[in-house]
C-alpha cells in the first residue's frame, strides 16, 4: 500500500476518464459537482480510485435504458462526503444488506465481489460507506471520509 495525501477531486477525475466513454454510449448524463478547493484525503489513491469505479461502473449498469449519473463532492465539518447517486433500477429493501456480501450478484456474468471490496478498502480509510435505494427511481451510496487536514 501506497498511503499519501492526495485530493478526492483528482482520484474523481480519473473515474470519469475511466468510465465517461461508456457513460455516454449508453445514453446516460453525468453530473459532477464539487468545491473548488481540493479536498484533501490521506490515502492509498489506487485503492480510492478502485472503490469509485466500482461505484461508478455498478450505477452506470443499473441504467441500461438511460439516465443520470451523478457524483458529488463536499466537504462537510472534518469529513469529506462523496456521494454517487444513479436513476436506475434500484435495490429492493430486503436486498440492501445482502449488497455488501461477496458473491452476491443479481449480473448474469457478475462477480459480486465489488462491493465487498469497495467496503474494505472504506474501513481502511476509516470511512463509513451506507446507501439508500427506491426501486425504480435510482440508488445513492454515501461516503464519509476524515479530512486529513482535521488531524492538526
Ligand atoms: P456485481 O456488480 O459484480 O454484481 P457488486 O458487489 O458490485 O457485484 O454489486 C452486488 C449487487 O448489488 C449487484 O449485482 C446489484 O444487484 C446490486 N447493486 C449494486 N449497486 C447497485 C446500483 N447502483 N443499482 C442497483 N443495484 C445495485
Ligand atoms: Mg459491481
Amino acid at each position: 500500500t501506497d498511503y499519501r495525501e492526495q485530493s478526492l477531486q483528482s482520484c474523481i477525475q480519473r473515474v470519469i476518464a475511466l468510465t465517461d466513454t461508456e457513460v455516454s454510449r449508453l445514453g446516460q448524463r453525468l453530473i459532477y459537482e464539487h468545491p473548488d478547493e481540493p479536498v484533501m484525503l490521506w490515502m492509498d489513491p489506487d485503492k480510492i480510485v478502485q472503490l469509485l469505479l466500482n461505484l461508478v461502473k455498478n450505477a452506470y449498469e443499473a441504467m441500461p435504458d438511460g439516465g443520470t449519473l451523478y457524483i458529488r463532492l463536499r466537504r462537510s465539518g472534518r469529513t469529506a462526503v462523496v456521494e454517487v447517486e444513479d436513476t436506475g433500477v434500484g435495490i429492493p429493501p430486503d436486498r440492501l444488506g445482502a449488497i455488501f456480501h461477496p458473491f452476491y450478484t443479481t449480473k448474469d456474468y457478475g462477480t459480486g465481489l465489488g462491493l465487498s471490496i469497495s467496503h474494505k478498502i472504506v474501513q481502511d480509510h476509516n470511512g463509513t460507506l451506507e446507501v439508500e435505494s427506491i426501486v425504480g427511481k435510482g440508488t445513492k451510496f454515501v461516503l464519509t471520509f476524515p479530512l486529513s487536514d482535521a488531524r492538526h
